[in-house]
């Protein structure tokens, strides 16, 4: 196949591999995405107070132009503790799905090169993943939501360049606790909803060009000496943006496969 030469020609050439975490390092059928949507969705109802209704469209618009939901949410105005959240979402994953995958653990070891996870979940999460893959000790570290957002317990924004409210013809509304939630569902129904800039999110995370440099620059990563695995296209395409090398991780073109082929240059 195509990549076989092109990955095994390419070997040589980095000196890092770095992967994302969820439906990268196991395959999506493993049923955590679609549990951690649900108990996101669940979190927006439950502890948040948002109708139902509205909870599919404001999602997707959140993950769309936020990167996760848990960014678009602060950044609308929600106020919330991030352990909170993520104990929530995370909680209840039926991790037990996750099967120890002693060929990628094998592939990995093999490789005489640096390996780091970038992730955006949470350490616990993380952790828990790798440990029930059995690639516990295969990475040299994990840059996850902690690396990129070591402030992360403010439970209250006290930076006025936090969240940039910006005025538009959506409406706003206010939530129980007080503060102003700005109506992204209502700025998006807008004739020409671009003309008015999106309130800020003051999380980190991928795909922002600003979180993959920051998580390359923890890590001392050269992007021009790393491979980068990702299951996102648009996290990928982040990748390219700052200098990474990529490969878009899929059914057709897993990370096993595309290991085996790197190994084979060693
Ligand atoms: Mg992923």
């Amino acid at each position: 196949m195509e990549y076989e030469g092109r990955y095994r020609m390419a070997a040589a050439k980095y000196d890092c591999l770095l992967f994302d975490l969820d439906d990268t390092l196991y395959p999506y059928s493993s049923g955590i995405a679609a549990a951690c949507g649900q108990n996101i969705k669940d979190y927006m109802v439950e502890k948040l107070g948002i109708e139902r209704s509205k909870i599919e469209d404001l999602g997707n618009l959140l993950y769309k132009n936020y990167g996760t939901t848990m960014a678009g949410l602060r950044a609308i105005g929600y106020d919330f503790d991030y352990d909170d959240y993520h104990s929530f979402v995370h909680g209840r994953l039926p991790y037990e799905n996750l099967k120890p995958d002693p060929v990628l653990r094998s592939l990995l070891l093999s490789l005489p090169l640096r390996k780091i996870i970038f992730t955006n979940a949470d350490k616990v999460h993380a952790v828990k993943v790798l440990s029930r893959l059995g690639l516990e000790d295969c990475f040299e570290g994990i840059i996850c939501f902690e690396t990129l957002n070591p402030t992360h317990k403010n439970n209250v924004s006290d930076d006025e360049d936090d969240i940039a409210f910006v005025e538009s013809a959506a409406s706003t509304t206010t939530s129980a606790n007080g503060p102003e939630i700005f109506d992204i569902i209502g700025h998006f129904a807008q004739p020409n909803p671009s003309l008015v800039a999106l309130p800020k999110t003051p999380i980190v995370c991928k795909p922002s060009e600003l979180a993959i440099e920051k998580a390359l620059k923890i890590a001392s990563i050269n992007p021009q000496r790393t491979l980068f695995f990702e299951d996102s296209v648009r996290n990928i395409q982040a990748g390219k943006r700052v200098g990474l090398d990529t490969v878009l991780v899929s059914l057709c073109e897993d990370v096993p496969k595309i290991l085996c082929h790197i190994a084979c240059s060693y």
